[in-house]
């Protein structure tokens, strides 16, 4: 494939705060970006060339995609595979619907793992009572996940027996899930990578994710591991992507447990742990995900900064966090005011309770003091761990 040059009109499957960051990060490199996402406000979609407001499986709209763009990613897992698959018959997608696919639903995502000798956690597929019944007991205490539209800790269950097992997966309504054993975290760990249509290979360092009631809340970047276990992560998430031949940006989660790494899922897309990236690396994730579709040469992914990101969760939209109270805005002066603070907010109208609205990353030489910068603009913003 030849080279898209600006002003070429690049398609988006997807309107959130990922597929705004690469609408910003086109528009800077001189493409336009057409987006698709049925949400009139969607983040992506103000920012856009053009905003299609309708669903991901209105093939007009898909034509007219197919006919106005020189190429199409996503930034959305569950854009349907179907979708990708029809455009790739007009237009170049990146990544493929079959890399899309695998990462979309967890049956395929740990099966894909065990077919490619990835490191994961022990884990068994359950799609009716019996395999419940016949799971392996050493799999208690556990984590019951439905294997489709799951995000941020929805879907999930821990589950202490097979009959807490049983209870959760009726509560599913019997959808397909993964019974993955819960493993005890030393720590958790992401790889952003990005991957160009000929193989090669750039990888970000990795980040070290900390969750709060199942949404990440700060990366620490680089992670705070040996450096043997970040190169081994590093390793790990190259191989996944040369495995899905996957072309395009692409985030791995992984777990330490015990000192060693179990890979945990893949988002075939730009990671809510690579948005430091933005502030503080050579080139940003979105950056590279743009580089890789269009086919211009990836860039240089080194960290120029240590970093840690916040998320700013709709919570905060309300005095006390009580979502009965009329939204208003946080004060961001407490962040601004911070050295190396950068604020990003995604432009969204409506806060709700662990919707996020926007992150702030702090940069700086010392990772000791831009962890402590961090921390402070935290609290000061209003996130309490009161609750946890
Ligand atoms: P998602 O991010 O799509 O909501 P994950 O599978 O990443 O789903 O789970 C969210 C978080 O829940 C993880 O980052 C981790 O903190 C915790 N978790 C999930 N599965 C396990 C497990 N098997 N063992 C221990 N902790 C887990
Ligand atoms: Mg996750």
């Amino acid at each position: 494939m030849a080279t898209i040059l600006p002003p070429a009109v690049l398609g988006m499957l997807g309107g959130g705060q990922l597929g705004r960051f690469f609408v910003a990060a086109a528009h800077e490199m001189g493409y336009r970006v057409w987006v698709l996402d049925p949400d009139p406000n969607s983040p992506a979609g103000r920012l856009a060339d053009r905003h299609l407001v309708t669903a991901y499986d209105d093939y007009a709209a898909l034509d007219q995609i197919a006919a106005a763009c020189a190429a199409v990613t996503t930034e959305f897992e569950n854009v349907p595979a179907e979708a990708l698959e029809y455009l790739a018959k007009f237009v170049p997608v990146r990544p493929s619907a079959k890399a899309v696919a695998v990462c979309q639903n967890r049956i395929a995502e740990k099966t894909f793992m065990r077919a490619h000798a990835i490191p994961h956690g022990p884990f068994a597929v359950i799609r009716a009572d019996q395999d419940i019944s016949a799971a392996d007991d050493g799999l208690f205490p556990a984590v019951l996940k439905v294997a489709r539209f799951g995000y941020d800790g929805k879907g999930q269950a821990r589950v202490a027996s097979r009959e807490e097992a049983l209870h959760a997966f009726h509560a599913f309504d019997g959808e397909p899930c993964v019974l993955e054993k819960l493993l005890a975290l030393d720590s958790e760990l992401s790889v952003v990578l990005a991957r160009d249509a000929d193989g090669r290979i750039r990888a970000f360092e990795p980040g070290e994710n900390r969750h709060r009631g199942g949404i990440l809340d700060v990366t620490i970047a680089p992670a705070r591991v040996e450096p043997q276990l970040r190169e081994q992560a590093c390793a790990i998430a190259e191989r996944i992507a040369q495995s899905l031949d996957y072309v395009g940006t692409l985030g791995v989660e992984f777990f330490v447990s015990g000192g060693a790494l179990f890979a945990n899922e893949m988002a075939p897309r730009p990671h809510n742990s690579g948005h430091h990236t933005i502030d503080a690396c050579v080139t940003s994730q979105y950056e590279q995900q743009l580089r890789a579709l269009t086919g211009l040469p990836l860039g240089e992914p080194r960290m120029h900064s240590r970093a840690v990101m916040v998320n700013l969760l709709g919570e905060l939209w309300f005095d006390g966090g009580d979502h009965h109270r009329p939204q208003r805005e946080p004060d961001w002066t407490v962040v601004h005011r911070e050295p190396g603070a950068r604020l990003h907010l995604y432009g969204k109208h409506h806060a709700r309770q662990g919707r996020k609205m926007g992150h702030f990353t702090v940069i700086g030489d010392d990772a000791d003091t831009v962890l402590e910068v961090a921390l402070r603009a935290r609290a000061a913003v209003g996130i309490d761990d009161g609750d946890q």
